[in-house]
């Protein structure tokens, strides 16, 4: 290990940040060298995993949101499909395809991709 210097002056005085005293108090360069505990700035995460960003609906990640189990813990505000208005969405063909298998999962990604409703009351279900 060597000795760790400013990663801005290169002064062997460490103070913060890798920078020495001097260079931490002045903003302009402290600025350059952030922190390793910085605010990512990532938004909101998934409510289930908390590891991926939100990117469907009801807070969940596009894992948890296409995985039935989890998306029935967390109920839609809305009742799905019913009361949709406009004619943005759709309906799709109702798939024969189990919640949770590869080829639902297909064919939610090809609604999503022609912007149709995701849920068709005929899709096949679980039990
Ligand atoms: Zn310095
Ligand atoms: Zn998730």
């Amino acid at each position: 290990m060597t000795e760790p210097t400013c990663k801005h002056c290169g002064a062997v005085r460490m103070y913060r940040r890798g920078l020495c005293r001097s260079c931490y108090a002045t903003p302009g360069v402290r600025e350059q060298y952030p922190s390793g505990r910085v605010k990512l700035n990532f938004g909101p995460m998934c409510r289930h995993c908390q590891r991926a960003k939100i990117n469907r609906p009801r807070g969940l990640c596009w894992c948890c949101y296409y995985r039935p189990d989890v998306r029935d813990l967390y109920p839609a505000a809305v009742v799905r499909g019913e009361g949709l208005q406009g004619d943005s969405v759709r309906d799709p063909e109702p798939t024969a395809a189990l919640p949770g298998t590869e080829e639902r999962l297909r064919i939610l990604a090809e609604r999503v991709a022609r912007k149709e409703s995701l849920f068709h009351s005929q899709d096949s279900r679980r039990g």
